[in-house]
């Protein structure tokens, strides 16, 4: 990326609307470029009224894709977040970018296995604690390689680890529905002071949870799978000791 900041980039534009958080098993969508910042002819920063391309955050990776229209085509390589507003990096295919209607398209293979293992995550806190008899509380997460989520203390023994993925994989064979709901902030902190990761939520005047059947409510802004049968089977791989009492748990799906 460029010396440009996304400070500078993003200023003084609306908030982008976030599709992807509503839909998100909306692979294509139409939206109108409504900003293009070129970069040394080859790449452009872009801003959109409306995104389904899910940005870099929360351990979750950055979507890709392409967005074109009957002028141009774009390869997404990376979607940012600025204070409400998402800006893509794209390489320029062919053609110039202009301001007006495109398609966005999503890597969906690569959205689906992140969609799938950001769901697994969740399901891993939940059967961890529940194992492990004591609450849960996450430090970090990535979701693309390598792939785990990070917890506060000591890391669970190997009998631990597979009791856990033993568990997580009986959920998984049910199914189970993973629902969306929009809490107003007051609500939320009510509700989710016991959630694995309250403490590194962001001031939102709108929280957004996660709620796998039969678990607690997770806020979140990720993607998700609707089923967690739709995750398939899950194989912790290791747990690895890190730095100030915290471990992290590898996983695949
Ligand atoms: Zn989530």
């Amino acid at each position: 990326m460029s010396s440009l900041n996304l400070k500078e980039i993003a200023a003084g534009v609306k908030r982008t609307e976030l599709t992807y958080l509503r839909e998100m098993a909306k692979s294509r969508d139409e939206a109108q470029v409504i900003r293009i910042i070129p970069e040394k002819r080859t790449h452009v920063y872009l801003i959109l009224d409306r995104t389904i391309f899910h940005p870099k955050g929360g351990g979750q990776p950055s979507d890709r894709g392409t967005i074109r229209s009957g002028n141009f085509e774009l390869n997404v390589k990376k979607a940012l977040y600025y204070q409400g507003v998402v800006v893509h990096w794209a390489k320029i295919i062919t053609g110039e970018p202009l301001i007006g209607p495109v398609t966005c398209e999503v890597d969906w293979p690569f959205r689906q296995l992140v969609m799938r293992r950001h769901t697994a995550a969740h399901l891993l806190d939940h059967c961890l604690a529940l194992e492990t008899s004591r609450r849960v509380e996450t430090t970090d997460s990535w979701l693309d390689e390598p792939c785990y989520v990070g917890y506060a203390g000591d890391p669970p023994n190997e009998d631990t680890l597979r009791r856990v993925e033993a568990h997580a994989n009986g959920m998984v064979s049910h199914g189970g529905e993973v629902r969306i709901d929009y809490l107003t902030a007051e609500q939320g902190r009510a509700l989710l002071q016991a959630a694995p990761n309250f403490v590194r939520l962001p001031e939102l005047d709108e929280i957004r949870t996660v709620t796998i059947r039969g678990c607690a409510p997770i806020p979140c802004g990720g993607t998700h799978v609707s089923d967690i049968a739709q995750i398939g089977k899950i194989s912790i791989i290791r747990a690895e000791p890190m730095p100030n009492l915290t471990f992290r748990l590898h996983f695949s799906v």
